[in-house]
């Protein structure tokens, strides 16, 4: 079906630069329409009608003209704000993580209804208050479903054997998952994972986020798991997310 010349969709923003004298180039992820570039003309001068609506941490309603190159922002309106978000910069850091995680594993005019959802979702439990830890953790474990590589954490991902709680486990995200203790170690694999780690990695694949968000947790293997997943993310997008160098200096700022 042909794109119509005016149309109006449910958007978040996922990433923006300044253009020109007054423009802005913004990415969005819609449902329908997936990852698209927009461009907001004059949205920098004061006068702007859509200066203050056309931000991130929102759902937005925005109402689009296409254009030569980008889609051109005719109308917004704010549809949930989520303001208790930006309060901590930790939540605030956390949600420009997800939202560039989100942008890297799109293309462009795909449609990404289940990632536009994922992604609201965390916005949602982040502005409830979740551990923003926890949120990514579970974002990124639903981002690799969506994405058609879960880490298998069930079975050894060489023999396909079961995995026994009283094995040595190694994390190995270029096989996708687990590898069990039978094999060599492969050269690009460094720690053991400990059985506490690995059932955390299972609750992040079974459990709802409300039940994940009331877990009692050490915190060793919080850092244990956490450092599993982004080494998983590296691989599947095959870089380290810029935002995360953002994200790990307001945690060490972070009063404790
Ligand atoms: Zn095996």
């Amino acid at each position: 079906m042909p794109i119509p010349r005016r149309y109006t969709t449910e958007a978040i923003v996922l990433s923006r630069f300044d253009f020109g004298e007054a423009d802005r180039i913004l990415t969005l992820i819609t449902p329908g329409a997936g990852k698209i570039k927009v461009i907001a003309k004059g949205i920098r001068r004061p006068t702007s009608r859509i200066g203050g609506s056309l931000e991130p941490f929102a759902e937005l309603q925005v109402a689009l003209a296409r254009g030569r190159t980008f889609e051109v922002v005719t109308q917004v309106v704010v549809e949930h704000a989520w303001l208790n978000l930006r309060d901590s910069l930790e939540s605030a850091a956390t949600a420009w993580y997800l939202a560039e995680l989100a942008d890297r594993s799109l293309e462009e005019r795909t449609a990404a209804e289940p990632l536009y959802t994922l992604l609201r979702r965390a916005y949602g439990l982040l502005d409830a208050g979740m551990a923003p830890g926890r949120v990514a953790r579970w974002y990124e474990m639903h981002l690799a479903d969506e994405l058609g590589v879960r880490p298998e954490v069930d079975r050894c991902v060489e023999c396909d054997r079961m995995l026994e709680p009283t094995e040595t486990f190694r994390w190995v995200p270029a096989l996708g998952g687990v590898l069990c203790e039978k094999h060599p170690a492969p050269p690009s694999f460094r720690v053991d994972l400990s059985l506490e780690a690995l059932k955390l990695l299972k609750a992040y694949q079974r459990m709802d986020a409300e039940a994940l968000a009331g877990l009692r947790l050490n915190d060793a293997v919080e850092r244990e798991v956490e450092a599993a997943l982004r080494e998983f993310v590296r691989h599947v997008l095959e870089r380290d997310p810029r935002s995360l160098a953002f994200l790990d200096e307001v945690r060490v700022a972070r009063p404790v």
